[in-house]
């Protein structure tokens, strides 16, 4: 299994950066967990629009789903041919969502814009879901809107990746002894969420969750420009005392 980080942002990107995707390839099988802004064009250098088996989407902030639109008009107008359309599974309502926000480009007559590059389908939490010979396992997360942390596992081997949460247990169980725990980092080593609402993890947060499921490895990622190293793995590494990586664009992982 081979994990790429097509997008390592948070929502604003860093310079020359793209927001969350992680290309996961497993033998002929290639899905994206997330299609933020600028990620298509990282993704493509891998495995382009014709070779995508899936991609998965765990929330409806445009961080996390934005290129699926470029995504669009290269399956349409490319000179790149898919044999099918591109399955596409949104998180419960992101169908609805998705269509409102595309609505805006669809002329008269043109009501498929959707439909003629993806088969949209939406995933149902409580259910593990069947991808390429793997699966699907879904958390709800603590965020601002409804988010599910992702674990992709075949024959063992596991990949779980937080989306946007704060510190939540639902995201330590479904981590539990993951191969590579792929965890945002998003909040800088001393900053407080706006009015105590919570929504994001710092690092040290995130080698909270990572130590508390007995994750084999993490990565810390979806930060933002102003991050430092302190800000990163040098607070996380007192509190989880395994492999620690912070995710670059291009950053590839073998799990
Ligand atoms: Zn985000
Ligand atoms: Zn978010």
């Amino acid at each position: 299994m081979r994990v790429t980080v097509a997008g390592s942002s948070c929502s604003v990107p860093r310079i020359d950066r793209a927001c969350s995707a992680y290309l996961i390839e497993d033998g002929d099988f290639a899905f994206s967990l997330d299609f933020g802004t600028g990620a298509f064009a990282n993704v493509r250098r891998y495995v382009d629009y014709d070779e995508l088996d899936a991609v998965v989407i765990s929330h409806m902030h445009a961080d996390h789903f934005l290129d699926l639109i470029p995504l669009r008009y290269a399956i349409r107008y490319g000179s790149k041919r898919r044999k099918n359309r591109l399955p596409l599974w949104m998180p419960p309502g992101g169908i609805a969502m998705l269509r409102a926000m595309t609505n805006v480009f669809v002329g008269e007559g043109n009501g498929d814009f959707l439909d003629e590059a993806f088969e949209i389908k939406e995933f149902d939490p409580a259910k593990p879901l069947p991808i390429g010979e793997g699966r699907l396992r879904f958390a709800a997360t603590t965020h601002f809107i409804s988010s599910f942390a992702i674990r992709y596992e075949r024959n063992g081997t596991s990949i779980t990746y937080s989306a946007d949460t704060a510190p939540d247990q639902r995201v330590v169980e479904l981590a539990r002894g993951t191969d590579l725990f792929l965890c945002e980092a998003t909040l800088l080593a001393n900053e407080q969420e706006q009015g105590g609402v919570r929504g994001h993890s710092s690092s040290k947060e995130a080698a909270k969750m990572a130590a508390d499921a007995g994750v084999k490895r993490l990565v810390l990622t979806h930060y933002s420009q102003d991050a430092t190293p302190a800000d990163l793995a040098d607070g996380a590494r007192a509190i989880y005392k395994g492999d620690i990586e912070i995710a670059d664009d291009h950053s590839v992982i073998v799990v």
